[in-house]
């Protein structure tokens, strides 16, 4: 999720909001940029190249320490079993000595009442991929993700 939705993308967000506040507010010393303005796709094209490339550069962390990688997805069978479903159908039961870790994070919840469509009730995932700046939006839920996602929103949008 960080590399993909979190951490990586609302940052890139955050930093050009800064720098379109910071060139917005450049007369004051001196610095006269005309018409400055914002182009929601043109961002998102470079959020998704800066992603790709930090995806590139990024050398699996579990790589040269004795680790195994088996990538598809895992449905804990025994107390001491994952059976990993990969991408071409195939199937392997990878069996543990000890225990098993499950560290599959989290997602998005629906509140009741504000299923998600896609379009007006998003969740943070959608919300540093959007090619339109909403005119007004309200945030549920004011923790870290929240905020950050509305700041990057908002400052999106800074006239
Ligand atoms: C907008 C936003 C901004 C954020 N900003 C920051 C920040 O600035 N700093 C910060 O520290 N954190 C930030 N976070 C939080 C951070 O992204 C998460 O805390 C972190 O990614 C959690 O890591 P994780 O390994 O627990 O889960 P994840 O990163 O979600 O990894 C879990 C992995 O498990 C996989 N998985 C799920 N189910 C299965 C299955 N059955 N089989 C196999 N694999 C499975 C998923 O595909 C995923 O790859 C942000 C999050 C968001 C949404």
């Amino acid at each position: 999720m960080c590399l993909n939705w979190g951490c990586i993308p609302s940052k890139a967000l955050i930093s050009t909001a800064h720098l379109y506040e910071k060139a917005a507010s450049a007369s004051e010393i001196g610095i006269v940029v005309d018409q400055i303005r914002l182009e929601p796709n043109q961002l998102q094209d470079w959020k998704e190249k800066d992603r790709q490339e930090a995806h590139r550069r990024r050398a699996h962390p579990l790589e040269g320490v004795h680790v195994d990688i088996v990538e598809g997805a895992g449905k804990v069978v025994a107390a001491d079993a994952v059976e990993v479903t990969k991408k071409d159908g195939s199937k392997e039961r990878l069996q543990a000595t000890k225990g098993v870790v499950v560290a599959t994070g989290s997602e998005t919840i629906e509140i009741p009442g504000f299923p998600f469509d896609g379009k007006s009730i998003i969740g943070a995932k959608e919300a540093v991929s959007l090619r339109q700046i909403p005119k007004r939006l309200v945030v549920i839920g004011g923790g870290v993700i929240g905020s950050s996602s509305a700041w990057s929103i908002r400052n999106s949008a800074a006239p």
